[in-house]
């Protein structure tokens, strides 16, 4: 899998060390996630984030991207396994 890198990254509401995160946008956005922090679904077609563990992808989740900036503000970026 690759990503596009024309323009590099898209810069994130916040940045979590040991965490790759990224933007799904909204046109990208083909399925309907729960949101690991409000517990509320992410509606298919709503732009969003995308964070997993380093070398972790299938720890993968998704947020809404206000709640990914409450999230890394509270440092409570941890999805279904403790990273420490
Ligand atoms: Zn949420």
């Amino acid at each position: 899998m690759s990503r596009p890198s024309t323009d590099g990254p898209s810069h994130l509401p916040g940045e979590v060390p040991g965490y790759e995160s990224h933007l799904v946008p909204a046109f990208r956005a083909h399925k309907s996630y729960v949101c690991p922090t409000c517990t509320q679904p992410i509606a298919q077609g709503t732009g969003h984030v995308v964070a997993w563990p380093e070398g972790l992808m299938e720890e993968r989740r998704h947020w809404h991207r206000h709640c990914w900036r409450l999230a890394v503000r509270r440092g409570r970026v941890t999805g279904a396994r403790d990273v420490r």
